[in-house]
């Protein structure tokens, strides 16, 4: 695969970092610019020698761009698209790791108008609740699934070169139509969000919370470890996957009411019942997740 004169990564935290330093490990890239929001954070992705350049501008820095990683919260995405639709190359190649697709892509289409065709669509699933430029690592990306969402106007290349780099960085590559993923994606990764800021919120509130806490064990860990993640990220996922994840959470608390109701009928053996059928299921689906 050849190698990529200039790289403009706009965000260079836990994902977009990642996956420069990936790039540049293999000789993927030449140069990698930074653009971003705090200067101390592009200073430091500069110190830890994820970029070469801090950019002043990104519409300058754009003007040599061979390829555009999109790697800031999709909220700020709208900007961005902005800011590259009059500076880019024609020739350039614009991608993203928005963690939904419909909005991201409405974004680009009215940013980037006619060069839309360049633009492919793409989202790494792999993370942690660690961000910024300092968060970033080698082999982020290694065994974990990367969606690709391309468009009806993406030249099959272009998709076929996204998804090589991808690929270099390790990621397992599947394409999916974008309102199907932003659909999935509400339920098995947005709502759990939402279900674990809400729970720590709650508890957090009561008088006796330093109470609780020091009591909560594993479990408590385990359902709330994503409750760390970053507030600003995760405030523009949810109201860009609105309709989707408001779908989401009705039917759970439809089923959290079947579950109210089962204990205040003291209906024991139903509510053996529901949790053998959710164990069975976990277990198929870490079952199958071995086997991949
Ligand atoms: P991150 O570590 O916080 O990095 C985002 C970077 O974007 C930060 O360096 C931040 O600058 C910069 N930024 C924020 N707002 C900006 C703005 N308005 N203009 C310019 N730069 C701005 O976040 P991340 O985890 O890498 O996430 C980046 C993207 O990947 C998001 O769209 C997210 O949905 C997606 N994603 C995240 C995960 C995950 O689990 N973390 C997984 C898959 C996809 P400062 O440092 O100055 O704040």
């Amino acid at each position: 695969m050849s190698a990529i004169d200039h790289l403009l990564v706009v965000g260079v935290g836990l994902i977009g970092g990642s996956f420069a330093l990936d790039l540049k490990r293999q000789g993927l890239v030449r140069r990698v610019t930074g653009a971003g929001r705090s200067a101390a954070n592009l200073v430091r992705a500069h110190e830890l020698g994820i970029i070469d350049t801090v950019a002043a501008d990104v519409g300058i820095a754009a003007r040599d761009a061979d390829l555009v990683l999109l790697a800031v919260p999709v909220g700020a995405m709208p900007a961005v698209f902005a800011q590259l639709s009059e500076a880019l190359p024609t020739d350039a190649l614009i991608t993203d790791v928005g963690s939904t697709k419909c909005d991201v892509i409405a974004a680009a289409r009215a940013g980037l108008g006619p060069r839309i065709a360049r633009f492919v669509p793409a989202h790494p699933i792999a993370g942690a609740e660690r961000s910024g430029a300092e968060a970033a690592r080698v082999g982020l990306f290694v065994g974990k699934p990367l969606i690709l969402t391309p468009l009806a106007e993406n030249d099959a290349a272009d998709v076929a070169r996204i998804e090589a780099l991808w690929r270099a960085c390790g990621a397992e590559v599947a394409r999916m139509d974008a309102r199907e993923h932003d659909h999935v994606f509400a339920a098995v990764s947005h709502l759990p969000h939402l279900a674990a800021f809400a729970l720590m919120e709650e508890l957090a509130g009561r008088p006796q919370a330093s109470t609780y806490f020091r009591y909560a064990g594993s479990g408590f860990r385990d359902f709330t470890r994503i409750a760390g993640s970053h507030p600003e990220m995760w405030r523009d996922i949810a109201v860009a996957n609105r309709g989707a994840l408001l779908d989401e959470l009705d039917a759970y608390i439809a089923k959290l009411q079947d579950v109210r109701a089962l204990l205040q009928q003291h209906d024991g053996a139903a509510l053996e019942r529901l949790f053998a059928r959710a164990r069975a299921a976990r277990r198929e689906w870490i079952g199958n997740r071995n086997h991949e």
